[in-house]
């Protein structure tokens, strides 16, 4: 079985390396791998903290990948030889006003609906497990079970245990998929999917990445802030980067206007939760897009006989990309069934 995959962020590399794992002959058509999102996101793998209103069909399938990320992080690994630096870590989520408090308790209700585990914190519990936190803040929940990894990190895996897998690489942009050469064809262009009549828009983020020092201390784990109204997260890794995100706005694909306001915002909110952010070194500021359907939810599934949509990942790509991978090679192998019918790519479509 030839497969074409086009796009080589997150979610066609992971495709394209279990498929040829299957057996299939795989060539990834990108003309540059790894622009997009997958190397802008944070690397937050959350079951719970990242269900939203209204997105309650995705839940199952973010459970299904969190807890799939350690056996495919070791697996990765073994198969690239490049550590991804993955990390289990309960996600601390804190309230800095009564309203943000307020906010917090309505989702922690929802987060309970999945069946995980979301132990209520009064503020001095909150302060015990992370001491860097504000005196200022008014208590929050504490859900183990997340895990953390560094996306750029796998973005090389990906590309180094995809070339060892025997997948083939081609710099070209796709113009038609149809014109390619292959017996299966997998859309996963992430925001350039829509030029595939693919109902996704970008939905712009900026995110931080800073550096403490070797003496300076850092945040155990990841904590999400609801700061007056505002929600960010910080993620610490072992060898010093701290990530601060993320705005979350509509403006089409400008990379250039409002990324000042973009990083006072988020240092602001940041310094405000957790103070000793203000002494550490500010490496970078960037900007990505998270390709985005009308309902938020991901469109994966067939289109028609030959081509199969991977994305609309919005901003759960990187946690996403197991369940993804594993699901959307099996369909390109003919397990009919593999996919969750709540993201089928057509659901948009008049009369569907
Ligand atoms: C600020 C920010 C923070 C985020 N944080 C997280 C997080 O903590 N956890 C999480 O799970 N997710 C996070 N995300 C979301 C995540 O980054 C995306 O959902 C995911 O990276 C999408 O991956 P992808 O492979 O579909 O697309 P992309 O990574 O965007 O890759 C698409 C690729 O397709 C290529 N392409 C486009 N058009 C064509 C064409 N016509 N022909 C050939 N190639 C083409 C591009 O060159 C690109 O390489 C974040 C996103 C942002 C912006």
């Amino acid at each position: 079985m030839r497969l074409a995959v086009v796009g080589a962020g997150s979610i066609g590399l992971a495709i394209a390396w279990r498929a040829a794992n299957l057996g299939a002959r795989v060539t990834v058509h990108d003309p540059a791998p790894g622009s997009g999102a997958s190397r802008v996101a944070a690397g937050i793998l959350a079951a719970a903290t990242e269900a939203q209103f209204g997105e309650e069909a995705l839940l199952p399938f973010m459970a299904e990948s969190v807890d799939a990320w350690p056996g495919f992080a070791a697996e990765l690994e073994a198969a690239s030889g490049v550590p991804v630096a993955h990390r289990d870590t309960a996600t601390l989520m804190v309230g800095l006003g009564e309203g943000d408090r307020a906010e917090i308790d309505r989702l922690a209700a929802l987060y309970r609906t999945t069946g995980r585990t979301v132990d209520t914190l009064a503020p001095r519990r909150a302060r015990e497990l992370e001491p860097l936190l504000t005196h200022r803040v008014r208590g929050g929940v504490l859900v183990p079970g997340d895990h953390a990894v560094e996306p750029r990190a796998v973005h090389a895996a990906l590309l180094a245990a995809a070339e060892r897998a025997g997948v083939e690489f081609r710099a070209a942009h796709v113009e038609d998929p149809a014109a390619l050469d292959a017996d299966q064809v997998v859309l996963a262009a992430g925001c350039g999917s829509a030029a595939f009549g693919l109902p996704v828009r970008p939905v712009r983020g900026a995110v931080l990445r800073l550096r403490a020092s070797a003496v300076q201390p850092r945040p155990a784990g990841t904590v999400r802030g609801h700061v007056h109204g505002h929600a960010i997260y910080i993620v610490p890794r072992d060898d010093g980067e701290i990530v601060v995100g993320a705005t979350v706005d509509e403006r089409g694909f400008d990379r250039t206007t409002g990324t000042a306001g973009a990083a006072h915002d988020l240092l602001r909110w940041s310094i405000d939760l957790v103070p000793e952010i203000a002494e550490y070194h500010l490496d970078e500021i960037t900007v990505g897009f998270r390709p985005t359907a009308p309902d938020n939810l991901p469109l994966i599934g067939r289109v028609d006989d030959r081509t199969i949509a991977a994305t609309g990942h919005y901003r759960h790509g990187i946690a996403l990309t197991p369940a993804t991978a594993d699901r959307v090679a099996a369909l390109a192998l003919g397990d009919a069934d593999a996919i969750p019918a709540a993201f089928d790519p057509l659901r948009f479509e008049e009369g569907s």
